[in-house]
């Protein structure tokens, strides 16, 4: 029996209120959505913000603010993006590191996102992982592809990532490798021995493959609208909530426990 941790994404940057009605966006919105996903077993935020009008932002301000109403609200680990959103500058992607978070996303690798780039070449990826060092927050390694692993293991390998490494695979953007059990298989063999990892799947269907395939292997599934709005086909959830309800069950299904927080901060070593 294995102890598996349920994150919650439960904003992001790209999802709009015009699809998906129950999106959270202002702080106060985003730590109420955060409670439920802590009250239904989540043990970690995956932390985008937004400006009131929707759009998404890496103001430090405003995730001071959401970092202190989520707080208020629950004791959920907060991880906070640094993938940001399309476009932005490196600076503005790393604004949330200066606020010491304990956890924080490093993207390993640049990726087509569908007709957009996310640019992140090593020199970056390096540059991000010192300032994550420097600020005492844990990377997690967001892998978009199969050759996003060997450059998490290039940056271990120069001594800038401690362990435990936690990596987290996001399969199905178009653009990137698909949400299908031969991908998953051929990244979980690339991992470092020891390593930890999340499992991510986008849109209706990656997520209705990854949530199972990842409990089944024993990693650990991340779910909310960040990475999808539909329950089931065509219908949509009212709360990230229901996500981690679904995902929850499907891990006491398998026979596995749904780690707290506690044992959360245990498996990644953290402060
Ligand atoms: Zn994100």
């Amino acid at each position: 029996m294995a102890r598996l941790f349920v994150t919650c994404a439960v904003t992001g940057a790209e999802t709009t209120r015009a699809q998906c009605p129950a999106l959270p966006i202002t702080p106060a919105e985003i730590a109420a959505e955060a409670k439920r996903a802590y009250d239904a077993g989540a043990s970690i935020l995956h932390l985008h913000v937004r400006r009131d009008d929707g759009t998404p932002t890496q103001d430090k301000a405003i995730f001071a603010e959401a970092i202190a109403r989520i707080s208020d609200a629950c004791p959920i680990l907060i991880e906070m993006t640094t993938g940001g959103a399309v476009g932005m500058s490196d600076e503005e992607r790393l604004q949330p590191v200066e606020l010491s978070p304990r956890l924080a996303s490093l993207d390993c690798g640049s990726v087509n996102f569908g007709d957009d780039i996310l640019p992140n070449s090593l020199p970056q990826m390096r540059a991000y992982a010192r300032r994550m060092k420097a600020a005492e927050t844990k990377p997690t390694l967001e892998c978009f592809d199969l050759g996003h692993v060997h450059n998490a293991r290039m940056l271990i390998g120069e001594g800038l990532i401690d362990p435990p490494h936690h990596f987290s695979f996001v399969l199905g953007v178009p653009g990137a490798v698909p949400a299908d059990m031969r991908t998953l298989l051929a990244m979980i063999d690339a991992l470092p021995p020891g390593a930890i990892w999340s499992g991510i799947g986008v849109g209706g269907r990656g997520s209705a493959f990854m949530n199972p395939a990842t409990v089944l292997l024993g990693g650990n599934p991340r779910v909310g609208f960040e990475d999808n709005i539909y329950l089931r086909k065509g219908i949509k959830a009212e709360s990230n909530g229901q996500f981690v309800d679904r995902v929850v069950h499907l891990i006491r299904e398998m026979g596995h426990e749904v780690a707290t927080v506690d044992d959360t901060k245990k498996l990644l070593g953290l402060r």
